[in-house]
This record gives C-alpha cells, sequence and structure tokens, in this order.
C-alpha cells in the first residue's frame, strides 16, 4: 500500500537493517525485532526476510492481521502479535498464523481456552507496570494464576511481559520502578509453578541497561537506525546504528527569485535578496507535512542543505538552492537521508517536525518503497 501516482520514493537500505539486527544481537542476546506498523514504514515482507536471514527466529508485529500476513509472507519462525485479539477476525487470524497473542484481559484467556484443540495454546501476558496503557495489574496476580492453572490443557504461559515508559531517558528513578513491578510479578507466576520467558527492555532498554534484557528484548526504532536517545547525555549508545531509510523527490523547476518577491501560499517568505529556488516534487499529501512551512527544515541537495521557503504545499515545496550549484529538473532532493554532509538525519527531520524519528519512519513510508541491498 503506497501513495499513488507521485515522484516521492523511500529507499530502504536492507543492509543497513541487518547492520543493525546483528548490534543489537550482539548487545541483548536474544532480541526478538519489532516489526509492527508495516515494519516502522520500512515494509513488513523485506525487512522480516532480511531478518530471517540473518538469524532472526521470531518477531513482534502489532495486530493478529499483521501476523497472518507475516506468516503468509513466508516466515517460518514464532510471532508475538503486541497489540492482542479483540473480535472473531483476530482470533482467527492468531489460529492460522500459530502466532502468540499479548493478552490483556481476561475475556481474552477465556476465549483462547474455548479455542484451543488438543495442544495447549502458547499465550504472553502482558503486564502494565507504568505504562498506563494495556495491561494486567499486580491485583490480577493471583486470579492468573488462578485460570492458568485451572487451563494447564488449554494455555501454556509462555511469555510475560512489560513495556518501559523512559528507557530513553538518563533519570532511570520510574524505569528501576518499573523493573522491581515487572520482577515481582513474574517471581509470583513462577512460586505459583509456572516456567515462561520474560521480556521488558525496548531499544533504548536493551542498549541503556544490561538488566533490562531479561530473556528476551524488543527492540523496534534502532532495528532501523533511529537513535532512541537523541538529544541526551545517552545519544553515545545509538552511534552504531544506521538509518536504513532515504527519502527523495525530485526538482521540477528551478528559477531565480529577485529581492522582494515571494514564494508559496500566504507569501510567508520573501527573498531578502536575489536567490535561486528549486521546486520539489513532494508535499503533505505525500506525507511531508505541512508543519515542516517556516520552521528551518532543510532537505538534501546535492549533499549540500537547502532550506525548506514558505509554505509546504499539497505536491510541492519550494527550497533554496542559491549555493547549490547547478541543479537540473530531475535532480533528486533528500526529503530524509542523502549522502555527504548534507545527510538529513532522522532525528533533525523530527525536530523540525516537532515529533520523533518513529513518526517520521512511519508516515514517509507510506511512499512507494525501493530496496537496496549492499550484501553481507
Ligand atoms: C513498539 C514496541 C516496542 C519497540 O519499542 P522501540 O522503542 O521502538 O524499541 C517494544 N514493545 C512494545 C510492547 C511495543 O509496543
Amino acid at each position: 500500500m503506497s501513495i499513488p501516482h507521485n515522484k516521492v520514493r523511500a529507499r530502504i537500505d536492507l543492509d543497513s537493517i541487518r547492520h543493525n539486527y546483528l548490534f543489537l544481537r550482539q548487545h541483548g542476546g536474544n532480541p526478538y525485532p519489532v516489526i509492527k506498523a508495516d515494519a516502522y514504514g520500512h515494509g513488513l515482507e523485506r525487512v522480516a526476510a532480511t531478518l530471517a536471514e540473518s538469524g532472526a527466529k521470531a518477531a513482534c508485529v502489532g495486530s493478529p492481521a499483521e501476523a497472518l500476513a507475516l506468516r503468509e509472507s513466508g516466515w517460518e519462525g514464532r510471532i508475538v502479535a503486541l497489540l492482542g485479539p479483540l473480535d472473531a477476525e483476530d482470533y482467527g487470524c492468531l489460529a492460522e498464523a500459530s502466532a502468540v497473542a499479548m493478552i490483556h484481559r481476561f475475556d481474552q484467556l477465556a476465549a483462547l481456552a474455548e479455542r484451543a484443540g488438543s495442544k495447549p495454546l502458547p499465550v504472553a501476558l502482558k503486564f502494565d507496570t507504568g505504562m498506563g496503557r494495556l495491561g494486567f495489574g499486580q491485583k490480577d496476580l493471583i486470579k492468573l494464576a488462578g485460570v492458568l492453572a485451572d487451563n494447564r490443557s488449554r494455555l501454556d504461559l509462555a511469555m510475560a511481559v512489560s513495556h518501559l515508559a523512559t528507557a530513553d531517558d538518563p533519570d532511570q528513578a520510574f524505569l528501576e520502578q518499573q523493573m522491581t513491578r515487572f520482577a515481582d510479578a513474574c517471581a509470583e507466576l513462577r512460586r505459583a509453578g509456572f516456567v515462561f520467558e520474560a521480556s521488558l527492555g525496548n531499544s533504548a532498554g536493551l542498549l541503556a541497561r544490561s538488566d533490562t534484557r531479561l530473556d528476551i528484548q524488543r527492540p523496534g526504532i534502532a532495528l532501523y537506525g533511529g537513535n532512541p536517545f537523541h538529544g541526551t547525555s545517552l545519544e553515545e549508545l545509538g552511534s552504531g546504528l544506521r538509518q536504513a531509510m532515504h527519502v527523495s523527490a525530485p526538482v521540477l523547476q528551478v528559477h531565480d527569485l529577485a529581492k522582494g518577491e515571494s514564494v508559496s501560499y500566504g507569501r510567508t517568505f520573501t527573498a531578502p535578496t536575489s536567490m535561486r529556488v528549486a521546486i520539489v516534487a513532494a508535499g503533505y499529501a505525500d506525507a511531508y507535512s505541512r508543519v515542516l512551512s517556516g520552521r528551518g527544515a532543510e532537505v538534501c541537495l546535492k549533499g549540500s542543505r537547502a532550506r525548506v521557503l514558505g509554505r509546504v504545499c499539497m505536491q510541492l515545496t519550494v527550497v533554496d538552492a542559491t549555493r547549490i550549484g547547478e541543479v537540473v529538473p530531475g535532480e533528486r532532493a533528500w526529503l530524509l537521508g542523502g549522502e555527504g554532509e548534507g545527510f538529513v538525519p532522522a532525528n533533525e527531520l523530527a525536530g523540525w517536525w516537532g515529533t520523533n524519528s518513529y513518526e517520521v519512519f512511519c508516515v514517509l513510508g507510506l511512499n512507494r518503497r525501493e530496496y537496496t541491498d549492499a550484501g553481507v
């Protein structure tokens, strides 16, 4: 699925994903790469195939439907669906995909138990230790242990999971609170006789704290080369990662602006002196947000930076090409990534945009993708 009929292309370097996966495996031991949301906009199938080639035996997706899509792509390893089942269609997808469902409500346990066949179904319990979203709490532990014990022939507790809210923050007090709560929940289940694998750390947890690694880690953003510690004192921890996504659009026209002439809707930019501008075939319909208007955002053009001038339009953006040298129609401007000095890191684009690298990848990845692979 992609934005149709435009000239914007998201180039995905699979060798960077391979590099990042191996980097995380070296640091974490047993990462289950998170490839939810179409692999953060990088494409579920190609990313999964690259991970499988690199030795990954398990992966986390979002919805049960995504679990089935992954299975149908030929993925043979374990699949964990982070969002859990809601309706009959979801339970059907999980069964067809032989995926492990993340469970956060008692009625889901009952529904799964009802659907079990001759062998117990593996389940993953999600605990809310401070994220305040999905999950069981401390108060549910006794009942949980009871339900699981009553259904031993139908349900097999395979994993206990919790998610960290602040693992990218150099102040780790809240992270430690979450670690303690999760350790208590796991200890109580183990005392009740259950044998399972524990999983807590995301990308930031895995890289920042070896004590969040436990049995299984769930890195997402780092796999795609996003540094979760950008702008913090921990930034160095992610410096070995390589950004896999580069997004470009062609220049359609180059022209001069005389001093006092303006560009784009609302005339929010007027040339203070004579300039040369390039008109790039990308705009907010291509997920290059209108929020990027007038914020000092830049693209990479011929290896240098060119500033966005005036308002970003639906399918066009004006950039300053005054000091870029000869630019001809068809030259590609890099909205993200690119080559040379002008390379646009996801976190820098996210800063102009007022968001994070996750959203930058997810939405720019809606454009048509092309894959490169420099090999192992
Ligand atoms: C998205 C997600 C992750 C991955 O987090 P990153 O910060 O991208 O590493 C891990 N666990 C759960 C439950 C998630 O939803």
